[in-house]
């Protein structure tokens, strides 16, 4: 299927080398874009501004399993570790934002507003499961009764350049989620790496005319249908390595149907209500507003910042909290990803990344809470 999938659309695909790559971010610079890629960083890859190819985690990978994340050096690819602790949100959904400011005056108040965002950045090393999240934060900051012009700003000055996924994670399950590992659409450029090392090659595909434009000021030339089957095999490969999955049939009635099942006892007894999971999770989007005060009293702001259904506060209304148990947030949590956010958007809140897993201190592992409560049922 992905081979066939593949041909269909590797009409044009080019190769290019390293110096090819490190030509592109160049270029995507000169063209005022804030490259960020994957960089090892305090014992994780993580999301950051990139000049180089040097700065890429060549010859690093990663093992991930429930609540366990490592690197170790293993062969000399570039793009080896897969999704890290950080996501693109980070960029287009910023964990702070000022909204605006009042400032005192004799004459009165005047509320000044944030300049809208500038940002215009270049993603190198954006997994399929990834395009999938931002496609979701796509629908909720743009696709509804309102759209947060901030996000939309950022999102139509990004440039993305996906690269299709060699090896996986234990805690991927991107098949079932229908979402990877393979990009299909969402990008500028997308490459998968057919060899590592200083002669690495990597096969791209072009997705949008911004795309075709860069390609045509790098060095590449055209792939081979050899190429072609062996970016199509790659991809083949990883998506049979993945063996995590989850049952989404009827789960969405499944987890409404379910409210009171004994399983949401069992979780709550080893949810710490930490949050990890939102804050890692690509999709998340919940926010909450500060205000701040100058000392001199002269002016006060408010901003937007990220925010979790794990927390008491976050469902406060007058009179406490709407959900006081650690049972009540899990649930909302977990109902939200895989049920009632097909309600609100039409489609899933979760894109299979496995970072909830990774990342929870406890190794709760959404795949396995759902087959729980499924067998139980
Ligand atoms: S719920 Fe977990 S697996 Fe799903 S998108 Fe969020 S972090 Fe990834
Ligand atoms: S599921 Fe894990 S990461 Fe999420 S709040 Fe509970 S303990 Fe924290």
């Amino acid at each position: 299927m992905v081979a066939a999938r593949m041909f269909d659309r590797f009409d044009e695909a080019r190769i290019i080398g390293v110096a090819g790559l490190e030509t592109m971010i160049g270029e995507l610079g000169a063209r005022g874009h804030a490259v960020v890629g994957p960089v090892r960083r305090d014992g994780a890859i993580v999301l950051e501004p990139i000049e180089s190819v040097v700065d890429l985690p060549r010859g690093w990978v990663d093992e991930q399993t429930p609540g366990r994340y490592r690197l170790k050096r293993d062969g000399d690819s570039w793009f080896a570790p897969v999704v890290g602790p950080q996501s693109w949100k980070q960029f287009l959904h910023p964990p702070r934002q000022k909204l605006w400011t009042v400032r005192k005056s004799d004459a009165g108040a005047t509320i000044e507003p944030e300049p809208l965002a500038t940002e215009k950045y270049a993603f190198i090393g954006v997994r399929a499961c990834e395009i999938a999240a931002i496609a979701v934060q796509d629908r909720v900051f743009m696709q509804g009764p309102y759209v947060d012009p901030n996000y939309a700003a950022r999102r139509a000055n990004a440039f993305i350049v996906a690269v299709n996924c060699s090896r996986a994670a234990s805690t991927c399950f991107c098949p079932s989620m229908k979402t990877g590992p393979r990009a299909t659409a969402g990008y500028d450029l997308a490459l998968t790496e057919l060899s590592g090392g200083d002669d690495a090659r990597f096969l791209i595909e072009i997705g949008s005319a911004a795309g075709q434009s860069l390609v045509e000021a790098l060095p590449t030339h055209p792939a081979t249908k050899a190429d072609i089957e062996a970016a199509a095999a790659i991809v083949a490969a990883t998506e049979a390595s993945i063996s995590r999955t989850i049952d989404t049939g009827d789960l969405p009635e499944l987890l409404k149907a379910e409210p009171d099942h004994p399983r949401w006892d069992d979780v709550a007894a080893r949810c710490l209500n930490c949050a990890n999971c939102t804050m890692a999770c690509p999709t998340c989007f919940c926010t909450t507003v500060v205000d701040e005060s100058a000392l001199d009293g002269a002016s006060a702001s408010r901003s937007q910042r990220w925010d979790s259904c794990f927390t008491g506060d976050f469902s406060h209304v007058h009179g406490g909290a709407v959900r006081q148990t650690p049972k009540a947030r899990y649930r909302q949590w977990m109902t939200h990803k895989l049920s009632t956010w097909h309600d609100q958007f039409a489609m899933s809140g979760c894109v299979g990344c496995g970072r909830c897993i990774v990342w929870c201190p406890v190794g709760i592992d959404i795949t396995e809470e759902a087959a729980a409560l499924r067998r139980a049922v």
